[in-house]
């Protein structure tokens, strides 16, 4: 006889519900943006300017005919922007959704995957209130005992912009093992301070204003968490996955 089988939350929803519950208690809201989106906010008006070499960061599927602009959102940083043009601040955002890059597909790499976006605009924000939110963050995600660490880093949207990463919660950031790759550090995000000719740009006076913004992987978050070793499995369809979740 076949016992009956319950539904089961796919990993990536538990992690889009835990960060979710996270923010939500902190005052941020949570929002979201269109997936197919204008060239101009996907790129423009992030300071990433047309023919300059840092857009060969975002591998890009262009809606046909290219020429008119098109795209699949290759991160979620475009809804920071929309946001902004249509709200004051003070604001606290997160943004959790689908993102697309046009690249190969391996066990770390899908065409499509999850990004959250965290944005915050207040007056006396600093690069300590970004790091303050992201260690409470880490250790609520992650469990006690997990260490951050800034290394400077580039993004056109920010200045200055960091690359962070948090200490390997395998083997504690001593010995190093497969999930750091030896070195005791672990990926995790890149963020910075909003770059004031984007606030100005939307209408926020760059000198009364300062704010943070953040960009995080949610398939890299989870995948860490359970130690899953192959991002594909969280999109094949297979049953078996979210069965023990
Ligand atoms: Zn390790």
């Amino acid at each position: 006889m076949e016992t009956e089988q319950k539904g089961h939350l796919h990993p990536i929803t538990h992690t889009i519900n835990e960060i979710n519950a996270y923010f939500t208690e902190r005052g941020f809201d949570t929002v979201d943006g269109p997936e197919i989106e204008t060239e101009h906010y996907n790129f423009d008006a992030l300071n990433i300017p047309k023919d300059h070499p840092a857009r060969d960061m975002w591998d890009t599927f262009w809606v046909k005919p290219k020429k008119d602009g098109m795209l699949l959102r290759t991160h979620t940083s475009p809804v920071q922007v929309r946001y902004m043009e249509k709200h004051k601040p003070p604001l606290r955002i997160i943004v959790p959704g689908k993102t697309y890059r046009y690249e190969a597909t391996d066990a770390t790499h899908e065409t499509q995957f999850y990004q959250v976006e965290g944005l915050v605009v207040e007056k006396g924000i600093s690069l300590a209130h970004l790091k303050g939110t992201l260690e409470d963050f880490f250790i609520f995600f992650f469990g006690k005992g997990v260490k951050v660490r800034f290394r400077p880093s580039y993004f056109p949207f920010t200045e200055p912009s960091v690359e962070i990463d948090i200490s390997c919660f395998r083997c504690g950031g001593e010995k190093g093992c497969s999930i750091c790759k030896g070195t005791g550090w672990i990926e995790i995000m890149g963020a910075g301070m909003v770059h004031p000719k984007i606030l100005d740009s939307v209408g926020i006076n760059s000198n009364e204003w300062s704010g943070f913004a953040f960009g995080a992987g949610i398939d890299r978050l989870t995948i860490l968490k359970y130690q899953i070793d192959d991002i594909r499995l969280f999109y094949n369809g297979d049953a078996r996955l979210p069965i023990q979740f």
